[in-house]
């Protein structure tokens, strides 16, 4: 048997057992995931469970059953390329014949003194979990800052100001106006909400240091009860380990088959990958679908096409709480109701398709 070893079942390791289970997976292959959580977590709906407007199993997904997929549970601490061996946690090592490494991001800091320690973080559903106590424990009236207003910072506070309207909530936004990378209607129409909604969004920041219930914005103290860090994402401690070329965000530079380039048989997916897009799940579902050609490609004895296609990315949808959003949906800027019911349904879509 053939042993394909998928590390992470985030979004591009759930496409690519999707794009190959049930029918797809030649005689002669079997599949083994691993993952340190015993689902999948829909990880763009963290901002609502640490808000406390969703419950912890709407974020779960069960993986796939299949006679060839094993699914084995634990934490990878290490990748050896030259043995083919995956180490885990507590655990003898795997081995593998082709290796999918998709093990997602974790929290950037860019060097800020405290930030590691004293900030709350979304990007895993155990962080999630316990920024949700944080910020649910919190007293009347009690201050919480959220650095960084990109798509999961504005998230969060747009749900946590709907969940606790008791709460002074603070955005710290590097940009001299909110979502700058945005077409101007859009960006106004965020921190227009914000406004209206008694959330102070503090433009051209640069949160120098964080203690323990204080943020320093240009060394300026500010007292606060949490901070909630959402100022930038690196590729997972693992890869970050991995002694192979990367760019500058130190994401895995991959061949256009999205293989290492000195390893044919090591393919790195999503947010871990070097891609020419800003990382993103529709992405990595998107890079998967590819790997799963070029896999059945290979394992068919079949020639590769000699370019694959360019990435169809659909846009980008945030939801301003449960009742508005904003948005790209090709060069459309979409404002209000209209995007939050399309971010809903894409929502409902993917968990009625994953079989939650
Ligand atoms: C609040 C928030 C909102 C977002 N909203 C959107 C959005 O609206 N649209 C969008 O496209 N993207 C959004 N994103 C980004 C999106 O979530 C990521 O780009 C996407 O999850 C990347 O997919 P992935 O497969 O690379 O990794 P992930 O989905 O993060 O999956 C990684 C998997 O690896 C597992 N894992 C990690 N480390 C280990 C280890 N050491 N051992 C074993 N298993 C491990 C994890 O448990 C997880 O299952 C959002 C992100 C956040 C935080």
């Amino acid at each position: 048997m053939r042993k394909l070893l998928l590390l992470g079942g985030g979004y591009g390791g759930m496409r690519i057992l999707h794009k190959l289970l049930p029918n797809n997976l030649p005689d002669g292959v079997e599949i083994t995931l691993v993952d340190k959580n015993p689902y999948h977590c829909l990880k763009t709906e963290y901002y609502a469970l640490a808000a406390g407007t969703i419950s912890d199993q709407h974020v779960r997904v069960a993986f796939p059953e299949h006679p060839k997929l094993n699914v084995h549970y634990g934490e990878v601490t290490d990748i050896d390329l030259e043995q083919k061996l995956v180490h885990l946690k507590d655990q003898a090592p795997i081995t593998y014949d082709d290796l999918i490494i998709g093990l997602g991001c974790e929290d950037k800091y860019h060097n800020v003194p405290g930030a590691d320690k004293y900030t709350c973080s979304i990007q895993t559903i155990d962080q999630s979990r316990e920024t949700y106590q944080k910020l649910n424990n919190l007293g009347a009236g009690a201050t919480v800052c959220i650095v960084g207003a990109g798509l999961s910072g504005v998230e969060l506070a747009s749900e946590l100001r709907e969940s606790r309207s008791d709460l002074k909530i603070k955005l710290f936004d590097r940009g001299k106006v909110i979502l700058s990378n945005f077409p101007e209607r859009l960006s106004k129409y965020v921190q227009t909400w914000f406004e209206e909604h008694g959330v102070e969004v503090i433009n051209s920041a640069n949160i120098t240091k964080v203690e323990p219930n204080m943020v320093y914005n240009h060394d300026e103290p500010i007292p606060c009860d949490v901070v909630v860090w959402t100022a930038g994402i690196q590729p997972n401690y693992v890869v970050r380990k991995l002694n192979v070329e990367k760019d500058r965000q130190g994401r895995v530079i991959l061949t256009k088959y999205h293989h290492l380039p000195q390893d044919e048989h090591v393919y790195v997916v999503g947010d871990c990958a070097s891609l020419p897009y800003a990382p993103s799940a529709q992405l990595a579902e998107a890079q998967a679908e590819q790997i799963v050609q070029v896999l059945l490609k290979k394992w068919n004895n079949e020639p590769l096409p000699e370019e694959l296609p360019p990435f169809k990315l659909k846009g980008v949808l945030g939801s301003l709480g449960k009742k508005s959003g904003f948005g790209m949906v090709g060069d459309r800027a979409l404002t209000g109701r209209v995007p939050r019911l399309l971010k809903s349904g894409i929502l409902w879509i993917y968990k009625y398709h994953s079989g939650a």
